[in-house]
């Protein structure tokens, strides 16, 4: 039973996000820097963030070559553009507003692995560059073979190497501690441990329900305005949604003497993604094996792709070197039909920023930018 006190002040505010991932923070922190007036709290259901922000391989990318190319495919060219155009608005705000020093980021380099059964993608390098050049400014894509001997992967799976200019690395970790720092700093409340059960508009206002865990019953906070920033969680409010969720899983290796690369990789159109963390390799991906397998929201690892990853990693990455794995991680992102994330009103009060994909480190800040104006138009 909650106290008039606690009735009386300590449920209304002006905005609520639901969600503290990298776009649920954002969110906040964007509301907050335009109208510091402005009450704002954020609902996360667990202890720490727990989606995939914290979780992700920390690659600031704007896309590689092949996965631009398999774009093209199926979107139009300017859906494919606004993509890069938003990953690299993203990326400057997050390093603008928490700064390079505090997030770790770094060009060490980003490159992509060709097989030479691939290689006609070296024939798009020009037409891809000029094709993002307006966006960019500058070249985005350039042959790297030279680098292939001193990295010393398997050439039968790099027999090329292609160099993205425009792509950097950063520590996950103290990202997010520096936006959550971030975020109290602006005099946001952080509420955690409070998993929204409903979501909705009453008496001109909106309710947000959850458990209250230690009282066992139901209490409701209301606000004014609403974001639902769930990612692949999302399905619990909007059943019919089109999201599906993508389990990533990761590993790390003890560290290894003498690692003979540096900087972030991709390979078989950013399935498999690789990049070192000091002296370890940190190594992800593999959805593509079991697709049906990996759409769930379940955080248990998958013991074929587990397989499949250190098989990868003796095989094409490490030839030759011997490695320990210190550590296994899995994370769940939320895809749909097309890449676009779901920026969406739902109705004059409740907002939504979800389905960023394998592209939230880029785009969760200009997701989170776009939402908060959204939410602060009268
Ligand atoms: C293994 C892996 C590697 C990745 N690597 C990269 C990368 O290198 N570069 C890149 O750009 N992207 C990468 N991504 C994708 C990126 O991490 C995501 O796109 C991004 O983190 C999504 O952010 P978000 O805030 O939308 O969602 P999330 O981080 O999932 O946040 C959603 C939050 O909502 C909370 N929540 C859910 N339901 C409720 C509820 N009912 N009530 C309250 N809270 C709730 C969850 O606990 C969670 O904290 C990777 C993802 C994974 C899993």
């Amino acid at each position: 039973m909650l106290s008039y006190w606690e009735k009386q002040s300590l449920l209304q505010y002006d905005m609520i996000i639901v969600g503290s991932g990298i776009v649920g923070l954002s969110t906040a922190a964007s509301i907050k820097e335009k109208s510091p007036e402005i009450r704002v709290l954020v609902l996360e259901r667990a202890v720490l963030p727990t989606g995939a922000s914290t979780k992700n391989a920390g690659f600031a990318c704007i896309g590689s070559l092949t996965e631009i190319l398999d774009d093209l495919k199926c979107n139009a060219e300017d859906q494919v553009l606004d993509l890069v155009q938003l990953r690299y608005e993203g990326l400057n705000k997050l390093r603008v507003r928490l700064s390079d020093e505090k997030i770790r980021y770094a060009t060490n380099g980003s490159y992509e692995l060709i097989q030479e059964a691939d290689k006609d993608c070296l024939k798009e390098l020009d037409r891809m560059n000029d094709l993002l050049f307006p966006i960019l400014k500058a070249r985005a894509f350039t042959p790297a073979d030279e680098k292939l001997r001193e990295f010393g992967f398997s050439s039968e799976h790099a027999a090329h190497l292609i160099r993205n200019n425009f792509e950097g690395e950063l520590h996950t970790g103290e990202m997010m501690r520096a936006l959550i720092d971030h975020c109290l700093r602006l005099g946001i409340e952080i509420k955690t441990g409070c998993e929204a059960i409903i979501i909705e508009e009453n008496r001109g206002q909106v309710q947000v329900v959850v458990q209250h865990h230690y009282l066992k019953e139901e209490i409701s906070f209301t606000a004014n305005k609403v974001a639902v920033c769930t990612n692949a969680f999302t399905k619990q409010f909007y059943p019919e949604m089109d999201l599906k969720p993508g389990r990533g899983q990761v590993l790390i290796t003890e560290p290894i003497v003498d690692l003979p690369f540096k900087g972030i990789f991709h390979f078989d159109k950013g399935f498999y993604y690789f990049r070192a963390v000091e002296n370890r390799v940190l190594f992800g991906g593999g959805r593509n094996i079991d697709i049906q397998g990996e759409t769930t929201t379940d955080f248990r690892f998958n013991e074929k792709i587990r397989e499949d990853l250190v098989n990868k990693l003796r095989e094409i990455i490490l030839p030759g070197i011997s490695f320990k794995v210190s550590d296994w991680w899995a994370g769940i992102m939320a895809f749909g039909e097309t890449k676009v994330p779901v920026l969406e009103k739902r109705s004059d009060r409740i907002f939504m920023g979800v389905r960023m994909g394998g592209m939230g480190v880029a785009i969760g800040s200009a997701i989170g930018e776009k939402l908060a104006n959204m939410m602060l138009k009268v």
